[in-house]
């Protein structure tokens, strides 16, 4: 339902938490962080409300410079605390975050579970965070190097090829701690432009006061942010550089 996250060199769990805030005006019924912190990625989501989570981050804090967050509308998968985003794949090299519906997440599912991955979630999300650990995996083993972010993008794009229906999604990699790809199909997403920081939310309203400078994605596009750049790729036609568009502008 709600997506923002956040490259750069804030406490990422601060801004987080306020953009989550900043969009519960869409309603949802659970919500979740994920932040590097170091060599790891930690991951805090329960069902509830915004202030909710911001109790369990305040007994079991998270502290770092990137992170992804999510409010969930369920469509796929019960609510409760497992379901919630963000959704991890594969040994836990891929965590992302999703709003909107995956209409074959049945048979990738069943496709994924033969091919030895284990779901732990009731949702359709959890399908794309499989689909990018196994690419990534597929990948690096056609001998595509393991630490450039080019193979997350190559892993993520066919990834979206193989999904029917709607998505905005931001993804963190395990092995890539400075980096967010972010990708839309049917599902808003904007990009904020800083100094040596990057912002991604579902729409504006958690970039607001921190940066003028925004990029909405177009369906079909996917982004990589990390602190000091930001690049814009079609999935079909590659490079493309972004329409820079003034906040004020738009609102
Ligand atoms: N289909 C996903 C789920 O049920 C995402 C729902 C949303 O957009 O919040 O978890």
């Amino acid at each position: 339902c709600g997506i923002v996250g956040y490259v750069g060199h804030r406490d990422a769990a601060d801004f987080l938490l306020e953009g989550l805030h900043r969009l519960e005006y869409r309603g949802y019924d659970s919500a979740g962080v994920a932040v590097v912190e170091g060599k790891q990625v930690s991951v805090r989501k329960r069902v509830g409300r915004v202030n909710e989570l911001a109790q369990l981050l305040e007994g079991s804090p998270v502290r770092g410079h990137i992170g992804i967050g999510h409010t969930r509308w369920a469509t796929h998968g019960e609510t409760n605390d497992a379901n919630s985003h963000p959704h991890v794949g594969g040994n836990g090299e891929v965590i992302l975050v999703h709003n909107g519906v995956i209409e074959n997440y049945t048979s990738l599912r069943t496709q994924l579970q033969g091919l030895g991955y284990v779901f732990r979630t009731g949702t359709d999300t959890e399908v794309i965070a499989h689909l990018v650990a196994l690419h990534l995996d597929e990948q690096i083993k056609l001998g595509e190097e393991a630490d450039d972010p080019q193979t997350c993008l190559k892993a993520v794009e066919l990834s979206l090829r193989k999904l029917k229906g709607t998505y905005g999604l931001a993804i963190l990699f395990e092995r890539h701690p400075e980096m967010i790809i972010a990708a839309r199909n049917g599902s808003p997403m904007v990009v904020g432009i800083g100094k040596d920081e990057h912002f991604v939310a579902s729409d504006a309203s958690p970039l607001i006061g921190y940066t003028e400078e925004v990029v909405y994605l177009a369906d079909h596009e996917m982004a990589i942010l990390t602190p000091g750049s930001f690049e814009l790729m079609h999935r079909d036609t590659g490079r493309m550089s972004p329409s820079v568009q003034s906040l004020e502008q738009v609102s």
